[in-house]
């Protein structure tokens, strides 16, 4: 996802230490003047500078979720709440950050498209396949989509980037948060709705590649795999037919804190809250608030429904994040738990609108 649009609580006018292949994109949401008005009218934003590797937006850490008009969010039933398997998912984030540099077509990506179908065996799967053109040559971009059928008329679409960064895979970076831990709960999603019949809307699990920039963040450079499934699920229709889109991307830091993506459709935001007030989570969710690039952008300019399920910045002033310091040692089961119990009830409160 995009680097430069980063938020740190309450400390101001922190420039971004790293020159990122990312920084070339300039700022969109986060520096609209209506934006800048309303928040400023609000009292509840300082803002900084625009301009490539700054900061854009700070809101305090009081800033919550606006409250959802009574509609959008069912009342609680009498299902329990579900949960996911966290040592496993921390397993499977394990292994799939094992494999090293996964870019576009390279050996450990080949092994990690195995891995995934691997773990897939006997579930409905297609591909979406293709030949990237890019700055640096061509690479093959493989989305790989298990569909769990449901009795609703519908589909809710999870996704997640297995890819990790072209440019750089010679510093011994692994992406453990980057990629891997967006894999791996994607894999227990799976086994969660595997062989279980659904009532509800179909779910469809995307593990999305060529999210990752090959060279310098841009329109042009970045989300691959997503800008060539929403053009195809444009054409034969199936966009019509996504209740919700959410994309999980980064989710397992120790001290998990998603922010509240202001690209990403507010009532679905409202419906996630809900969900990790359910399970009691609600601490980890939108105490920052700014506008992500990330794999929804190709679906939320399609008129659909979109959350991205993020944490940034990613440790202090995000040192961790596209640097060799991503690994395990970062990461935790518990956020993991707290990310997949969370989307679970979220599918199960889309299920009942
Ligand atoms: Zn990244």
């Amino acid at each position: 996802m995009l680097i430069h649009r980063r938020f740190a609580g309450e400390t101001l006018n922190r420039t971004a230490t790293k020159t990122e292949e990312h920084q070339a994109v300039p700022c969109v949401s986060p520096c609209s003047p209506w934006l800048k008005v309303c928040l400023a009218v609000l009292g509840m934003v300082t803002l900084v500078s625009c301009s490539r590797g700054t900061v854009t937006i700070v809101v305090p850490s009081q800033l919550k979720t606006t409250p959802s008009a009574p509609s959008e969010v069912p009342l609680p039933d009498n299902a329990p709440l579900p949960h996911i398997d966290a040592k496993r998912a921390f397993q499977y984030t394990r292994e799939v950050t094992a494999f090293g540099p996964r870019y576009m077509g390279n050996e450990n990506h080949k092994k990690l498209e195995r891995y995934i179908l691997d773990h897939l065996k006997g579930d409905q799967v297609e591909d979406d396949a293709f030949t990237a053109d890019t700055v640096e040559g061509k690479f093959p971009v493989r989305n790989i989509i298990a569909k769990f059928p449901g009795a609703k008329d519908g589909i809710i679409v999870i996704m997640g980037h297995y890819d990790t960064n072209y440019p750089l895979r010679n510093i011994g970076y692994v992406g453990a948060n980057d990629g891997g831990s967006s894999t791996a709960i994607l894999l227990e999603f799976a086994n969660q709705l595997r062989g279980k019949k659904r009532d509800g809307y179909s779910v469809w699990l995307v593990w999305t590649d060529g999210e990752e920039a090959v060279k310098s963040w841009s329109d042009t450079d970045s989300l691959y795999g997503t800008r060539h499934l929403a053009e195809k699920w444009e054409k034969d229709g199936t966009l019509k037919k996504i209740k919700a889109l959410m994309v999980m991307d980064m989710i397992a830091p120790t001290d998990l804190a998603i922010l509240r993506d202001t690209n990403s459709t507010p009532w679905l935001l409202d419906l996630i809250y809900a969900a990790a007030e359910r399970g009691g989570y609600q601490s980890h969710f939108y105490g920052l608030q700014g506008g992500e690039e990330d794999d929804h952008i190709p679906f939320v300019k399609r008129g659909v429904a979109c959350a991205d399920v993020i944490d940034v910045p990613y440790g202090y002033n995000d040192v961790f994040h596209h640097t060799p310091q991503d690994t395990m040692d970062k990461l935790s089961p518990k956020s993991l738990q707290i990310v997949g119990d969370t989307t679970l009830e979220t599918i199960h409160l889309l299920d009942q609108r």
